[in-house]
């Protein structure tokens, strides 16, 4: 008999992004909340069967969310702060929606939960926040709900919920700590979790899958006991009538495995692709619980190319000498990968035929449980011909120039402090300069124009000009209100990596393989499909164009190597460090002919750098920032002293990182500040951060308009914390995704902000 398959959880977005443009259709009020919450039931009814048809035997429920899975589960839990409930809203989608984006209305006027990046992928989930006056209670029917109405289309799904241990772990204080445990929480949340199993029960669920990715993560004194609480008193609710599917995913839980191994779960997921070696070992050394059936991850969620069979076969035989129990599942949810290669038509066959996206995975799980079962060799020998031989031919002047690299071209001269000095004089900048971090609203009209073009309807000389009039507007406004460092407005720009992808070569694009990024936004990673290099000058001429009309000094703006592969899909064929070195040589290429084109300040954004940290401590260096560090000042280290090189980073937990973020070797960095914790403020006091800084000032992930008094406070607790000469003032992030009639008010708030804390220094 064939092993059982299993999905930890399947895209939500629909096909063509169907949830994003109903969602975004209910916000701007040009659809009702019927039809939002018909067309996501269309498409999770559309999703389970499409699951169904593939040959899935285990399909995910409540993977569904109006926009973030954590979300949904603190307002499972009741833990949603009063801030939000005082506004009273209508409906329970609209007090998600205001925790989620703010909500600044008749009702009042209040800011958004924090939003982090879950784990090492480029979604981000809201921070659930506990504060005394919470009381923990089962809160919300939409799990079953939606098991029931899979029932009804006669598919018993398997329920899926972020687990209490992960929960509590990720939630914060309304002061943004990590939340003080006390036993009485701690039943509270089990209780609720007791309480979901018993009702699923009834419902006659067969399985539930709770998903505790924290486990892979370093363990802290406590945690193991915890997570024993938790479970000790969460699973006797199963009382033989369900069965509890422990799923972990993005690592190993190689020092956990044993506890959780006794606990006699009936199953117990683990990521094969990313923690391979140590969970294999774990079960090498601990076994199986009697009754435990492992959930072996073998096709990966978080990369689009092919499973090779053969090698996964050989990790099925691996865990075969320990157990009989095995079900075949993805490493992680698919949320992370698009939807179906189907439709990419603009691939070549023998090029779309070494990926698979969501729908092909499903696919790929049916396939390899057949051949654990000795059924389907056809399947295989297909799959073999994907991986004979060579799929690209290797650049050799891409090689050429890697080896020929040395230590020297990863140092910059002179040293940041003298730079520093020299910058100010030629620079003539005031204290507390202002500046954004590039884009400008991306408006209907900027994004009509480049389909018209793509389209055949205009023609690239058009086009531009309707780019320079863009800029033209932009540059005026930006010297009407009085900023300091401007920006051109990235209105060429479709995107911040395909833009740039498509003009190296190495990538592929795809039209429609989007994922989601936080809520209704989604991304579409351009694919690296060879060795990469730059053919032409990429960003010079707009830059060049925008400095020509201004006699402020115009920012140059670049996406750092690092963040480039981060966000796209990397090959599997060559190590991330290659890759990524490739890319620093190109964007070099770059910024030093910006600087021969006379741009003063270049930025070259590394939003995704932190994103790859890898989650266990003792892999950072050598895993990822002995050679991603490097390969950024690559970048930049052979700009002139007086040149400024900016970076921005979309976050600001790197407090634990704080030394290399100083090795970057910048001049400037503006990172991510409103909407999270200060602690890196502590940190880069603590540090005597050598690197001139912006934390931003306000949230631009939310369409609400800062006081100018809320920024003065903003300014404030940073000049708290850091020397006046070394602080900048910006947003959080780039604009593009917000409208004009937010921006320029809560910029021109910024800007006051600014000159009346000047005034007073
Ligand atoms: N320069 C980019 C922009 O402003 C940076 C975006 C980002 O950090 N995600 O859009
Ligand atoms: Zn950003």
């Amino acid at each position: 008999m064939a092993a059982l398959t299993s999905v930890s959880g399947f895209p939500r977005m629909g096909q063509n992004r169907e949830l994003k443009k109903a969602i975004e259709a209910y916000w701007k009020g040009k659809a009702s909340l019927d039809d939002l919450r018909r067309q996501g039931k269309k498409l999770r009814a559309r999703h389970w069967r499409l699951q169904q048809e593939a040959g899935i035997d285990l399909i995910p429920s409540n993977d569904f969310s109006y926009y973030d899975q954590v979300l949904d589960t603190a307002i499972l839990l009741n833990v949603i702060p009063q801030r939000y409930q005082r506004l009273s809203l209508a409906n329970p989608e609209d007090t998600l929606f205001a925790m989620a984006r703010g909500y600044q209305g008749e009702k009042g006027d209040t800011t958004a939960l924090p939003m982090k990046k879950w784990f090492t992928t480029n979604y981000h989930y809201l921070v659930p926040e506990i504060d005394p006056a919470t009381r923990i209670r089962l809160n919300s029917s939409k799990p079953f709900d939606e098991f029931q109405e899979a029932k009804e289309l006669g598919i018993i799904t398997k329920p899926v919920l972020v687990g209490p241990y992960t929960f509590l772990k990720l939630a914060r204080d309304s002061q943004a700590r990590e939340i003080k445990l006390d036993a009485g929480l701690v039943d509270a949340v089990a209780a609720v979790y007791a309480q979901v199993i018993e009702r699923f029960a009834d419902l006659e669920a067969l399985w539930i899958q709770l998903d505790e990715p924290y486990l892979v993560l370093d363990k802290e004194t406590g945690d193991a006991e915890l997570f024993k609480a938790l479970y000790s008193r969460i699973l006797p609710a199963r009382r033989g009538r369900i069965k509890v599917l422990l799923n972990s995913y993005f690592g190993h839980m190689g020092d956990i495995y044993e506890t959780v191994n006794l606990l006699g779960f009936d199953g117990l997921g683990l990521d094969l692709v990313e923690g391979r070696d140590e969970n294999l070992a774990a079960v090498n050394s601990y076994g199986v619980a009697e009754g435990t059936t492992i959930f072996a991850g073998l096709v990966n969620g978080r990369n689009i190319w092919r499973n090779d069979y053969a090698v996964t076969l050989g990790l099925v035989d691996a865990l075969r000498q320990k157990t009989d129990r095995l079900a075949i599942s993805t490493a992680s949810s698919l949320l992370h990968v698009p939807f179906s290669t189907q439709g990419e038509d603009g691939l070549a066959e023998e090029v779309r035929r070494h990926f698979a996206f969501a729908v092909e995975k499903l696919g790929e799980l049916h396939d390899i449980a057949q051949l654990a079962a000795g059924q389907g060799l056809d399947a295989l020998k297909t799959n073999q011909t994907l991986f004979n031989g060579s799929r690209v031919v290797p650049d050799q002047s891409v090689a050429d120039r890697i080896a020929s690299l040395s230590d020297a071209d990863l140092v910059r001269q002179p040293a940041r402090a003298q730079r520093q000095a020299l910058q100010r004089k030629a620079l003539g900048l005031p204290l507390l300069p202002t500046t954004t971090i590039g884009s400008f609203p991306q408006t209907k009209e900027v994004r009509a124009e480049r389909a018209r073009l793509r389209r055949g309807e205009i023609d690239q000389v058009s086009y531009d000009k309707f780019i320079r009039g863009q800029i033209d507007q932009v540059i005026a406004k930006q010297e009407e209100l009085g900023l300091d460092v401007l920006v051109h407005g990235e209105f060429e720009r479709n995107d911040m990596v395909e833009y740039f992808g498509q003009r190296l070569r190495g990538f592929l694009f795809t039209k429609n393989a989007w994922v989601q990024s936080y809520g209704t936004r989604c991304v579409k990673p351009p694919i690296v499909w060879g060795d990469v290099s730059r053919a032409q000058p990429i960003t010079v001429e707009w830059s060049s164009y925008a400095q020509s009309r201004t006699q402020r000094i115009m920012k140059g703006m670049l996406t750092g190597p690092v963040t480039i592969l981060n966000w796209s899909w990397p090959r599997e064929d060559v190590s991330n460090q290659i890759q990524t070195t490739q890319l620093a040589l190109a964007i070099r290429d770059e910024v030093l002919d910006l600087e021969r084109a006379g741009i003063k300040v270049i930025q070259i954004d590394e939003a995704a750098l932190r994103e790859k940290l890898p989650l266990r401590k003792s892999d950072w260096h050598k895993d990822y920032l002995d050679w991603a560090i490097p390969a950024f000042r690559l970048v930049h280290s052979a700009v002139q002293p007086t040149t400024q090189i900016h970076t921005h980073m979309c976050y600001s937990e790197f407090n634990d990182i704080i030394r290399d973020i100083d090795a970057m070797d910048a001049d400037v960095i503006s990172f991510e500040a409103s909407r999270g914790d200060l602690v890196v403020l502590d940190a880069i006091h603590d540090a005597h951060f050598e690197t001139e800084a912006g934390p931003g000032v306000y949230d631009i992930h939310s369409p609400r308009i800062p006081s100018q008094a809320e920024i003065e406070e903003r300014i404030g607790q940073i000049l708290d914390k850091m020397d006046v000469s070394k602080v900048w003032i910006n947003p959080d992030c780039g604009l593009k995704t917000r409208g004009n009639e937010e921006t320029w008010p809560s910029l021109a708030n910024m800007v006051q902000a600014t000159l009346a804390v000047r005034a007073r220094l």
